[in-house]
């Protein structure tokens, strides 16, 4: 699905459905919302098997990925390790869509000094969000922009393509609004 498909499907779903996800019921004020295949065949694109979900409903269905974050009932089946995580991973995210680019320590300790949990331990989590598998990239930051002398900052963005996802989410969201 290009970005044009993309972006006209979700005008569609938005229409037909609401602009929610059909997993947990969030508004797109919530989260971020994404075109699902329903049969997770990416080529079946039908209407009847096109549904709005949120990242979290769409990880958690979609077998590569991890889940990211409690938009689920069953709370009780995971571990209190388990849930820190996944609250890291929305902490994360949640920042990301503000600001697009944060800085790989200050995500560590505000993320420690948020859930109360060890600088080791965000670092650890965000270390796998940042991996191959991962949804997002460590980066050094331009050395251009800073100052001579001044050591280059590592940073966090989202991966080129889900970048280009929310950027998308985002374009038809306005168009839903004028
Ligand atoms: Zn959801």
């Amino acid at each position: 699905m290009n970005s044009r498909t993309r972006k006209k499907w979700y005008t569609f779903l938005v229409k037909r459905d609401g602009e929610y996800c059909k997993g947990c019921g969030k508004l797109a004020t919530e989260c971020q919302l994404v075109v699902d295949h329903r049969d997770n065949d990416s080529k079946n694109n039908t209407e009847s098997n096109l549904q709005l979900l949120c990242r979290s409903c769409n990880y958690r269905k979609n077998p590569r990925n991890e889940p990211l974050d409690l938009c689920v009932s069953n709370k009780n089946s995971i571990s209190i390790n388990q849930e820190k995580e996944l609250q890291f991973r929305k902490f994360v995210y949640e920042s990301l869509d503000e600001s697009q680019v944060i800085e790989y320590d200050e995500l560590i300790n505000s993320g420690a000094e948020y859930f109360g949990i060890s600088p080791e331990t965000s670092k650890r989590y965000l270390k796998k969000m940042c991996s191959e598998l991962g949804q997002l990239e460590k980066f050094k930051n331009s050395p251009g922009l800073f100052r001579t002398g001044n050591k280059p900052r590592w940073k966090v963005r989202y991966k080129e393509k889900v970048l280009e996802e929310l950027n998308q989410q985002l374009a038809g969201s306005e168009e839903f609004c004028s």
